[in-house]
């Protein structure tokens, strides 16, 4: 029923915890909690960035024999850290060019905790724009601070990041990108899961300004966007039936996915439609991952 547009695994036990609580789950427990909960297959998102997930350094080849090891369920996304042999024109084209060739269809989750613009991030949008890629990306309130790229309050840097590259396809996530749903109130909103009712703020704006940002709907910061302000969700969700994706960002055997039980209900009261519904839990994914 649904598609998973955001998920990780790690072929075999990962031998560092995650968060210092779990191990990354595998692939056969992901397949397995997927039967259970209706979803079919997944993007899957290798972890490249040093700030990522430390001691867990993936290759896209894993990514891709995981692929092939459970065919039909996962779909691969290969990822390049920007600092690798990059500067301003470094080649990254004809890199991601070998992986797009290999059957990659996405690059991300970008992760590197480095600004947007960033001359090395420009350079591998460039590229990923060149080789028709989908983008998946992680923001960062601030610099040194957790995993992803920087922006400030407002994402004037994605802006002008969406502005610059009109044909890569964005597909935004994180808390500090979705705590952007409404207006921030303080910094604190920026870090987590802020709470209370919507007043429209800048994901909203940028999503009917830009036609090529979509919302990557993983994680607690894609399901807290929506359950913070049930009301405005059903008008969001529908406003933007054509650019929401249903994710989970599942990384251990027991990350939660309340958006799956979010959706369903929303559904089954009628607040949203049929149609929305399947446009959000699969319908969108399958035409951006069509070749
Ligand atoms: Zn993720």
């Amino acid at each position: 029923m649904f598609i998973d547009i955001h998920a990780h695994t790690t072929r075999g036990r990962s031998i560092v915890e995650l968060n210092g609580r779990q191990y990354m789950t595998t692939p056969e427990e992901l397949v397995k909690r997927y039967d259970q909960l209706g979803i079919e297959k997944a993007v899957l998102l290798p972890l490249v960035n040093p700030e990522n997930t430390p001691g867990i350094y993936q290759s896209n080849e894993e990514i891709l024999q995981i692929t092939r090891d459970f065919a039909g369920r996962f779909v691969p996304f290969c990822n390049v850290d920007p600092r690798a042999r990059n500067h301003w024109q470094a080649p990254l084209n004809k890199i991601l060019d070998c992986y797009r060739q290999a059957g990659f269809l996405g690059l991300g989750e970008v992760s590197a905790n480095l600004p947007f613009l960033d001359a090395k991030v420009q350079n591998l949008f460039a590229a990923a724009e060149e080789n028709n890629f989908l983008l998946t990306f992680h923001i960062s309130p601030f610099l040194n601070y957790s995993y992803g790229l920087v922006d400030d309050s407002g994402l004037p840097q994605l802006e002008e990041s969406l502005r610059r590259f009109p044909k890569l396809r964005f597909l935004g996530h994180s808390q500090a990108f979705w705590a952007e749903i409404s207006t921030i109130r303080t910094v604190d909103d920026r870090f987590g899961y802020p709470t209370g009712p919507v007043t429209e703020g800048a994901v909203p704006r940028l999503l009917r300004q830009y036609p090529n940002l979509y919302g990557d709907l993983s994680a607690g910061s894609g399901y807290n966007a929506l359950a913070r302000d049930r009301e405005y969700a059903v008008k969001f969700l529908s406003e933007f039936q054509d650019r929401l994706l249903f994710g989970t960002d599942i990384c251990a055997p027991g990350t939660p996915t309340p958006l799956v039980d979010f959706l369903l209900e929303l559904r089954s009261s009628g607040e949203i439609s049929e149609v929305v519904f399947q446009k959000i839990a699969r319908g969108n994914a399958e035409r951006l991952l069509a070749r």
